[in-house]
Parts: C-alpha cells; sequence; structure tokens
C-alpha cells in the first residue's frame, strides 16, 4: 500500500526525521489557510498524487505550462496555483499517458537548498536483509542513476540481528560528503528513518531529495512510503490511510 508525500512526512516526523513544515489541503482555501499559517515568504504548492516526478510533470489542461510541484512568492500565488491544480489531472514519466487527477496538495514551507542527495532503505526480498542506498545525484530518477552511473549509488547490507547501527550511518553520510555537524545530523536522520522503517514495516522508505540546507541542516523534502499489505493489520494508523491512498 501507497501513502501520500505529505503522510509519509508525517510518519516519518513522529520518529524523529527532519521534514520542513507543511499544511496538506483539499480546497483552495484550506491551502490559502496553510499558506498563512505556514508564514512564508516561500511557499511550495505540490501535487498528491500516488506516483513520483511529479516536478518535471505537466497538467494535461496545460501541457506547456508549470510542473506539478511550484515554488511561488506570494499567498495570491498559493491560491492561483491551487485552483490550477486541484482537479487537474498530472502527468508524470510514472503516471503513465492518463495521468492521475490532483485531489490534495500539499503547502510547505520553501527551503534553502545547498545539495540534493539520495537516501533509499528497501527490503531486499532474496536475503530478507534491508538495504540502505544513498547517493550524491539526489532529484534525479534513481533508475536511471542505477542505469547510467551505478558507481554513484553506495548500498550498505544491514543484518537484521544487528539492526542499523551508528557506524553504518556515518560511512554512508560520509560518502555523501558530508562534513561538521551534517555528519551527525544525517547520522540522526538515518537511524530515526531505519526505525520508523522497521516498525511501521515498510517494504520502501524513498528520500529524493534528502537535502543539505543552506544553514548545514539535512531535510526530507520528498517522501515516499510503501508497506506490506500484510502486515497492515498491525498497523490500523496506517491501514486507515488506505481510503485516502485508493481514491
Ligand atoms: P517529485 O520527485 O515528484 O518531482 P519532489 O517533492 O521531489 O517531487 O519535488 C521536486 C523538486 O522540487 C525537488 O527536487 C526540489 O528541487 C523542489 N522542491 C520540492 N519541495 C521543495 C521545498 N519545500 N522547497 C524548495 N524546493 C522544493
Ligand atoms: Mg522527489
Amino acid at each position: 500500500m501507497n501513502i501520500h508525500e505529505y503522510q509519509a512526512k508525517q510518519l516519518l516526523a513522529t520518529y524523529g526525521v527532519a521534514t520542513p513544515q507543511g499544511r496538506a489541503a483539499m480546497s483552495v482555501d484550506e491551502a490559502v489557510k496553510g499558506a498563512a499559517e505556514l508564514g512564508g515568504p516561500i511557499w511550495v504548492v505540490k501535487s498528491q498524487i500516488h506516483a513520483g516526478g511529479r516536478g518535471a510533470g505537466r497538467f494535461s489542461n496545460d501541457p506547456s505550462g508549470a510542473g506539478g510541484v511550484r515554488v511561488v512568492k506570494s499567498i495570491d500565488d498559493v491560491r492561483d496555483n491551487a485552483a490550477k491544480m486541484l482537479g487537474s489531472t498530472l502527468v508524470t514519466k510514472q503516471t503513465g499517458e492518463a495521468g492521475k487527477e490532483v485531489q490534495r496538495l500539499y503547502i510547505e514551507e520553501g527551503c534553502d537548498i545547498a545539495r540534493e542527495l539520495y537516501l533509499g532503505m528497501l527490503l531486499d526480498r532474496a536475503s530478507s536483509r534491508l538495504v540502505v542506498m544513498v547517493s550524491t545525484e539526489g532529484g534525479m530518477d534513481i533508475e536511471e542513476v542505477a542505469e547510467h552511473t551505478p558507481e554513484k549509488i553506495l548500498k550498505v547490507t544491514i543484518d537484521p540481528a544487528v539492526g542499523m547501527m551508528p557506524f553504518h550511518a556515518r560511512q554512508l553520510a560520509f560518502s555523501l560528503g558530508l562534513e561538521g555537524k551534517q555528519v551527525n545530523a544525517a547520522v540522526k536522520f538515518m537511524l530515526a528513518m531505519y526505525k520508523a522503517f522497521t516498525e511501521l514495516d515498510a517494504s520502501i522508505v524513498e528520500i529524493n531529495p534528502l537535502v543539505v540546507t543552506g544553514s548545514g541542516d539535512i531535510v526530507a523534502l520528498d517522501a515516499k512510503m510503501n508497506f506490506d499489505d500484510n502486515a497492515l493489520y498491525r498497523h490500523a494508523e496506517i491501514a486507515q490511510l488506505r481510503d485516502l491512498a485508493e481514491e
């Protein structure tokens, strides 16, 4: 079962994973109210659909217009863009030609991005071990990175009997070229994400991009989570999201 970006961020945040402030919205009014609460001066209006590639995607009613993730600088622009996106169909590399109708938005505070990295955790069925993957090529389609420049993806396999240890996270942080306080921030981030992954019986958690901000913080700018349907009975709070997820 797949959930929306904002739902994944809310779940991850309860485990201590750093995420920007944001507000979910099902209407233009909610988008404006959320934007006012966040305060600005920069907001990002993000389409919530069950597919990636939203930023580079295009709306079927405005194929030469802006994509499904828009950075804006006023509440009027939040309103205008929310009105254009809600109810429209977003076509991305992952939706197929039919696209997906945008029924909800996430209004997020604008982030000062210094670097975009990639961090993924997934269950390797064959070995039933968790694999952590990182890459300096964040914000890009990771399948393409894997195909064309596989040397830019580093993988660490976690023994379930031991779990993810700080040294695993430090090794991954150094391989991303993080330094100073960024290293500890990344270690804390990865261990919190690992805890969320295992306790929630996720099958994949993908943060693309994982961002280093101008002030050296580490935050999840995007989040994708999938769950093993057979374990959902253990997680009422996630199973509840299913209706929304399969709208
Ligand atoms: P998708 O992967 O579906 O295109 P993302 O959430 O990764 O959607 O957003 C696409 C891009 O938009 C990101 O790589 C980032 O550059 C930018 N972006 C997303 N959220 C924010 C934000 N809160 N502040 C600034 N830029 C953002
Ligand atoms: Mg993304």
